[in-house]
């Protein structure tokens, strides 16, 4: 008899080479790991070396005997990219040099060219990255998509075509005030300014736009549809969503459900971070010397950056809003004219007081924190979750992609915090601040814990995300051929 007969299923996951896709599809695959099944996580091979360095991956993943990485060939242009511009270069040029690759893995998987594994069952493939769609069915492999951003994103998205028959693409009028008619679900309360930023631009045949607009357009030729959100959260975004791609499965906030599953598996782990960058784990030190929630943490994620003027801005609006704060100010958040990048040390020296800042921070450790009271955010989907399963409200000011609706989710839907998009100065960051950590704190903690406790329930034994991860994982087993 074939051993292989006896192996668990095996899936390739491929993520795009950001640390957002990439934080999110680990999650996915130790989840997996843990579930029993094989699975095998393609990658770039910068990507591969920060995880080794930063995120501990080798003695954690080592406990799963049917994990491994792999890396794509060749390092790509674009590296970790950390400007929204590096970002689509990395994206096309990982269009390229990931095809053949892609093609010649799983030909040989088929093959049985690793006695360990069975060949591989499904393809877990990052919802922007449809080349793998095309090699996946000529090579006869189930795929399912997982999309990293919101519901309410991958929605608004979805729904471009639809803008476009209707005139509201590309955006006439300079009114952003202006209500969204086409987006169905969202009548009433999205705006043209909470429209994905992709859609901010004159000439709809931009590479940019049309990447975006084509990548959607192929979900739902998948086998099905994995998003990092949970239920209550978005329920009637979901049931739109459904229309198009049935066989979708909610399993989100994905973090806290490995947290919950590592648990319950009696699986002791001192930290899950899949960070690519190091961690300043001082600041939870400084944190442990505050009041219980008397700091607004402030990040803006891995990619967003800023003019000097705007962070001059954020600087004189935190301190003159006389809170506590921590902030993290990527070394490259803020590049100069001439390339060079502006330090913080001037505003460290005037922020002693009353502040902290690091480069990179173990994130999900210091929202955890008692001391933690408001985020101010990019409104990044995994900062977004992050923050709502801790239940600590948030200023957002979205940068680019699917953070402008994100952000008007969070202000208007959940009702969790407050939204400064497209504004930036230090008299509003001072009153958002205020407002969040003094004046209507009780009435934005009472909505961010109801919220939390829902986003719990959801991770709970027969709560939704629980029994919808169950059920990916019984789906994948009967791909098995
Ligand atoms: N993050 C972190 N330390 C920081 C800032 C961010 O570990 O100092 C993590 C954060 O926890 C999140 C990810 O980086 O998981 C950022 O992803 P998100 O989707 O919020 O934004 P992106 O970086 O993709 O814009």
């Amino acid at each position: 008899m074939d051993h292989k007969a006896e192996l668990p299923p095996h899936v390739l996951i491929f993520p795009f080479p950001a640390q957002g896709h990439v934080n999110a599809m680990l999650k996915l695959a130790e989840l997996l790991c843990l579930g029993g099944l094989h699975v095998t996580f393609l990658i770039t091979p910068g990507i591969h070396r920060r995880l080794l360095l930063h995120a501990n991956v080798q003695s954690r993943f080592e406990t799963y005997t049917g994990f491994r990485f792999e890396s794509l060939p060749e390092e790509l242009p674009g590296g970790n990219p950390h400007s929204a511009d590096r970002l689509m270069q990395l994206y096309y040029a990982l269009n390229i040099a990931a095809k053949p690759f892609l093609r010649r893995f799983l030909v040989s998987s088929r093959l049985g060219d690793d006695s360990r594994r069975r060949p591989v069952t499904c393809i877990i493939a990052d919802g922007i990255l449809s080349l793998a769609l095309e090699i996946a069915q000529d090579v006869g492999t189930p795929i399912i998509f997982f999309r990293t951003i919101s519901a309410c994103a991958f929605w608004s998205y979805f729904c471009i075509p639809e803008l476009i028959k209707a005139g509201e693409l590309p955006l006439n009028g300079d009114d952003m005030d202006a209500l969204v008619a086409n987006v169905r679900g969202m009548e009433g309360f999205l705006r043209r300014r909470d429209l994905p930023s992709f859609c901010r631009i004159a000439d709809l045949g931009g590479h940019d736009f049309q990447m975006v607009l084509n990548e959607t357009q192929q979900t739902p030729r998948a086998q099905g549809l994995i998003l990092n959100t949970f239920e209550d959260l978005e329920a009637p975004i979901l049931s739109q969503i459904r229309t198009a791609c049935p066989k979708l499965y909610t399993i989100g906030p994905l973090h806290s459900h490995l947290k919950a599953r590592l648990r319950e598996k009696r699986k002791l782990q001192s930290t899950s971070s899949n960070s690519l960058l190091q961690e300043d784990r001082s600041c939870l030190r400084w944190l442990d010397e505050q009041p219980p929630k008397s700091v607004i943490y402030v990040s803006f994620g891995s990619i967003a950056i800023m003019t000097p003027d705007q962070r001059m801005e954020f600087w004189h609006g935190l301190v003159n809003s006389g809170k506590r704060f921590l902030w993290v100010i990527r070394p490259d958040s803020v590049p100069g004219k001439d390339g060079e990048q502006h330090g913080s040390t001037e505003l460290e020296k005037g922020t002693k007081e009353r502040g902290y800042m690091v480069g990179w921070a173990p994130q999900e450790e210091v929202l955890a924190h008692p001391a933690i009271g408001g985020f101010l955010t990019h409104s990044g989907w995994n900062s977004t979750l992050e923050s709502i399963v801790e239940g600590v409200p948030m200023i957002c000011w979205p940068y680019f992609a699917d953070q402008q609706i994100n952000s008007r989710f969070v202000g208007e839907v959940w009702k969790l915090g407050e939204d400064m998009k497209d504004t930036c100065d230090r008299v509003t960051v001072e009153k958002m601040v205020n407002e969040l950590m003094d004046v209507k704190k009780d009435h934005f903690t009472k909505s961010a814990d109801e919220m939390a406790n829902l986003a719990a329930k959801s991770l709970s034994e027969g709560g939704s995300s629980y029994s919808n991860l169950d059920r990916l994982i019984q789906d994948i087993t009967l791909m098995v051929v």
